[in-house]
């Protein structure tokens, strides 16, 4: 009997207990949950819903009614900046590095957003400065490499050496682009007025030790730096020194010998010895057939031997390797020359216009990695800033 008048009063006690502690546990939740103001959680909402615009609408109420939350401060600037709004980005992370009582961590944290923020915004001075300041701290390596792309957008060669080196310290990468930047500074010597063809050479010299320092050199940098030797070779007047570099670019980058094309014919038309020049071209064509070179053949087939022969030369390697460019290529070669053949009854100058509307296109260079096209070559591309990414080759024969 006793045990059961125990249990009568055990049971609503247990229940009562537990009914407090439930309370008191929700009511410590609703009171946490109200310390978020809503604006947060419709914040969220809006951002999972991938509209940005009224997210940071709300955040910025949730930031007035609580200016300490630097999270968000980091979460409403790196938002501005995805939607282009560089001033208001500039504005959010400027804020949080003007507080003092700021910690270290997200001192450097707020740099680095600031540091991209600038760069974005084409403030290259600002974000250089910036990215300075972060030497040293976590971000050093991302630093570093925006540096080196500021640095290359500003064509500032020598910057760019030296944080290109330090970049390559720090992560044990190969750089591949740094024979190219002291290629780009002896480039600027020989096009600046006056040249400079002593600082040139001496550039040049740094990109040839650059080249044999680098464990993957590619045929794209030989090639660079052989042309560039024979750039001053020809400047000075020296065509056999020049002739012997174009013929490395032969030898060595075969694929980049479109690119050298009419500097061996002026070299070789120079000691009049054209003949010796197409018989060494129709070798290469055998080995490494490709368009530019195709081009130059026929050119100087239609020439020395007439149109008849270089005719005879396209239709053979036309048939071997089909090429509408190249076939356009030879009706202009024959519509400009005296003794043009008639290849079908209608006029050759009418009938490469007509091929030439639709070739126009196929002509272009194209970035392997981004796509982008151009006219002209380019060792780094103005599209996605990657260097040898073009190949020397038209689009036409990359299909
Ligand atoms: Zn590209």
């Amino acid at each position: 009997m006793d045990f059961e008048s125990w249990w009568l009063i055990l049971f609503p006690l247990l229940f009562g207990l537990g009914w407090v502690a439930a309370r008191f546990d929700f009511r410590q939740m609703l009171s946490e949950t109200r310390a978020l103001p809503d604006s947060y959680f419709k914040g969220l909402n809006f951002l999972l819903n991938e509209q940005p615009d009224r997210a940071i609408d709300a955040f910025i109420e949730v930031a007035k009614l609580d200016p300490e939350t630097t999270e968000l401060h980091f979460a409403l600037g790196s938002l501005f900046r995805r939607r282009g709004e560089m001033e208001r980005a500039i504005r959010v992370h400027q804020s949080l590095l003007s507080r003092s009582d700021l910690p270290v961590r997200e001192r450097e944290h707020a740099l680095h957003e600031i540091a991209q923020d600038y760069l974005k915004a084409g403030m290259l001075d600002r974000a250089e400065l910036a990215y300075k300041e972060l030497s040293h701290t976590r971000y050093e390596e991302s630093s570093s490499r925006a540096l080196v792309r500021i640095y290359e957008s500003e064509h500032d060669w020598p910057r760019a050496i030296e944080a290109v080196t330090r970049l390559g310290k720090l992560t044990g990468e190969s750089v591949a682009q740094l024979v190219h930047y002291h290629c780009e500074m002896a480039q600027a010597r020989l096009t600046q007025q006056p040249t400079d063809v002593l600082a040139a050479k001496d550039a040049l010299d740094l990109a040839r030790q650059g080249l044999d320092a680098a464990d993957d050199s590619t045929h794209a940098s030989h090639a660079r730096v052989l042309m560039l030797a024979a750039a001053i070779a020809q400047g000075e007047g020296d065509g056999a020194l020049e002739r012997q570099h174009l013929r490395q670019v032969m030898k060595d980058a075969p694929e980049y010998v479109g690119l050298v094309a009419d500097e061996l014919q002026v070299n070789f038309a120079a000691t009049d010895e054209s003949s010796a020049l197409l018989r060494l071209l129709l070798t290469q064509y055998e080995q490494y057939p490709s368009l530019d070179l195709f081009d130059v053949v026929f050119g100087l087939i239609n020439s020395q031997e007439g149109g008849e022969a270089a005719w005879a030369f396209a239709e053979q390697a036309l048939t071997q390797n089909p090429s509408l460019l190249g076939f356009e290529h030879a009706l202009r070669v024959s519509a400009k020359t005296e003794t043009s053949v008639s290849l079908a009854p209608i006029d050759t100058a009418l009938l490469q216009k007509l091929i030439s509307r639709h070739t126009q296109r196929l002509e272009r260079y194209g970035c392997r990695v981004c796509g982008f096209q151009a006219k002209a070559f380019y060792w780094q591309c103005p599209g996605c800033h990657g260097w040898e990414t073009y190949p020397p080759r038209r689009l036409e024969e990359l299909q």
